[in-house]
């Protein structure tokens, strides 16, 4: 049933993340090596509806391999809902004769893709990009590994000034649903408190603990957190400390955006081109409405319409070696 794909278009969309350049890279290479025409769309499905749609070249995707956000921009478009605005991008496609997509960006991106080749000819293929490590079948996800790099070098860098004053800090990372980034820049920094949605937070059992190591003069203590932990986030569990431990000096850092930009990590980089390289070998292959990842570091591919956000299982195992290592 599937056609031979000779033109593609590839598109970021959603949330941004480090390493989608050179996922797009990878795809715009990879598709002109196999003498495809290659498009790219600006903004996500948004510049799919404004027509704004441009010819990539070998040289479009020069020096960006290193480059965090993405160079066609990203967006979450409310047209794309619609019926309406999904013809629309579906007309512009046609004009320029586009007959396969490559949409880079989290489980949204995804169900807007199932949703847009259910109604047209239009395989889709799609590359998990996310910081957040939360999409069902894929080890990676392109941005992540960067992403908890960044937090571990913020957070090594509180640890500095927190030890210099004996301080209590609570520091927020990204996560709203997922507590990946918390959980691996927490043990990689030595966080005495890891806080994520996938586990049960007992905030009164934190508390405890920080009172038996002020008993024994332990005063510097890092707890990290999700965004996404049902205590909430920093500040949340900070006036809860205060008010049963009133005299610790205690601060909030809320990493915030810094978590999403900067020069994607050698591992982002990888996945990325492989991710890209394969979109394209997909669509040649007449491979079509998938979700490419990694797992046991062999290409995975997920139908489109199971490739959601999943909370995956945090081994009792890590949250044990967190407590250990941290005492
Ligand atoms: P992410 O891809 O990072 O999860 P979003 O959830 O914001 O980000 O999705 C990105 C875009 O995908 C949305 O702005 C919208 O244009 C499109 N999209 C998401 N879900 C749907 C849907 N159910 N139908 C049509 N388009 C959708």
């Amino acid at each position: 049933m599937s056609k031979k794909v000779h033109k593609i278009g590839v598109l970021t969309s959603g949330g941004d993340s480090p390493g989608m350049n050179a996922a797009i890279r990878a795809v715009v290479r990879t598709g002109l090596y196999h003498n495809m025409e290659v498009f790219g769309i600006m903004r996500g499905y948004q510049g799919m509806i404004d027509d704004d749609i441009v010819p990539m070249h070998s040289r479009s995707v020069a020096n960006i391999i290193q480059r965090g956000g993405t160079i066609l921009k990203t967006a979450r478009s409310k047209d794309f809902y619609t019926p309406e605005g999904r013809k629309k991008a579906y007309d512009n496609l046609k004009k320029h004769g586009i007959d396969g997509l490559v949409v880079i960006g989290g489980d949204g991106s995804f169900r807007g893709a199932q949703k847009f080749s259910n109604e047209f000819d239009i395989p889709c293929i799609g590359l998990p990009g996310t910081i957040d490590k939360d999409i069902a079948g894929s080890d990676f996800t392109i941005g992540f590994d960067t992403a908890v790099n960044t937090a571990i070098e913020a957070i090594d860098k509180i640890r500095d000034t927190a030890d210099a004053h004996d301080r209590l800090f609570i520091i927020e990372v990204m996560g709203r649903d997922a507590g990946y980034i918390a959980l691996h820049s927490g043990i990689a920094t030595g966080a005495e408190h890891i806080l994520i949605p996938e586990t049960k937070t007992d905030i009164e059992a934190v508390v405890d603990s920080l009172e038996e190591k002020e008993r024994r003069k332990k005063l510097v203590n890092m707890i990290v957190v999700a965004e996404g932990d049902e205590t909430g986030g920093a500040n949340e569990v900070l006036s809860i400390i205060k008010k049963r431990l009133p005299h610790l000096d205690t601060r909030v850092c809320i990493l915030g955006h810094i978590q999403r930009g900067g020069s994607p990590s050698c591992l982002d980089r990888l996945i990325a081109s492989r991710l890209g390289y394969a979109a394209v070998d997909c669509l040649l292959e007449g491979k079509h409405n998938i979700m490419i990842g990694i797992m046991n570091n062999k290409l995975h591919f997920t139908a489109l319409d199971k490739a959601v956000k999943a909370k995956q299982r945090i081994s009792e195992e890590w949250m044990k070696i967190v407590k250990i290592l941290a005492s």
